[in-house]
């Protein structure tokens, strides 16, 4: 667990410092917390409970390739195959932006077509992750007056996601939403999953 946890801090930091660059202005802050206060952070559960439009209502976010160990066939089936993760197809043909890409199964997934995909971990108005377990995309939302700000991007997503198009692509044919099986979603399972993310495969 905790070398889990330093892996995602260390990559959600990365991540906060190339938004930073951008902007101009990094701030020494983040790096004084302990890990307790830096995943308090993001997590934002108070400001979440009083949203009047909760993203996680609209449609679920999505998983990284930072949000894995690794990033194998294999060791994407072993997270897949408990039916709660699907793959997705992005496509905005105005910006020629295009990736496959992991994500949580939404309750609408096999719909033919619906804006409202409620995430299947959204339960009793919160995610039902702990603030460590919550793929990194939504940890790194920040919210500002008008809604949530995405430090991670969806250009941002697509470059990480290019060396995997590939594999995604194959794995695609039997994960993709509209091959999800049912909406049944076992506690068990997801505590499985869980535990698949967070701990290092041996391979590795
Ligand atoms: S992350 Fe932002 S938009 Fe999503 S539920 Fe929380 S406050 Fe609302
Ligand atoms: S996994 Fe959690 S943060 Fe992401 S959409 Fe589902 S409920 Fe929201």
């Amino acid at each position: 667990m905790q070398e889990y946890l330093q892996n995602k801090r260390e990559k959600m930091n990365n991540h906060i410092d190339r938004c930073y660059l951008d902007m101009g202005s990094k701030t020494k802050r983040l790096e004084q917390l302990e890990d307790e206060d830096f995943f308090d952070m993001f997590t934002k559960n108070e400001k979440c409970k009083n949203c009047i439009e909760p993203c996680c209502l609209r449609n679920p976010c999505c998983y990284v390739p930072d949000d894995f160990w690794s990033m194998d066939k294999d060791y994407l089936e072993y997270l897949l195959e408990l039916n709660l993760l699907c793959i997705d197809y992005y496509y905005n043909y105005s910006y020629s932006l295009e990736s496959y890409y992991i994500r949580p199964r939404g309750y609408s997934d096999k719909d033919e077509y619906s804006d409202y995909n409620p995430c299947i971990f959204y339960k009793e108005d919160r995610c039902i992750f702990d603030k460590y377990e919550r793929p990194i995309q939504p940890l790194l939302f920040i919210s500002n007056q008008g809604g949530c700000f995405p430090i991670y991007t969806i250009n941002q997503i697509v470059e990480d996601y290019k060396p995997y198009q590939e594999i995604l692509k194959e794995l695609y044919k039997k994960y993709s939403a509209s091959k999800m099986k049912d909406k049944h979603i076992e506690d068990e399972k997801i505590k499985t999953l869980v535990k698949r993310i967070i701990e290092k495969p041996l391979q590795n």
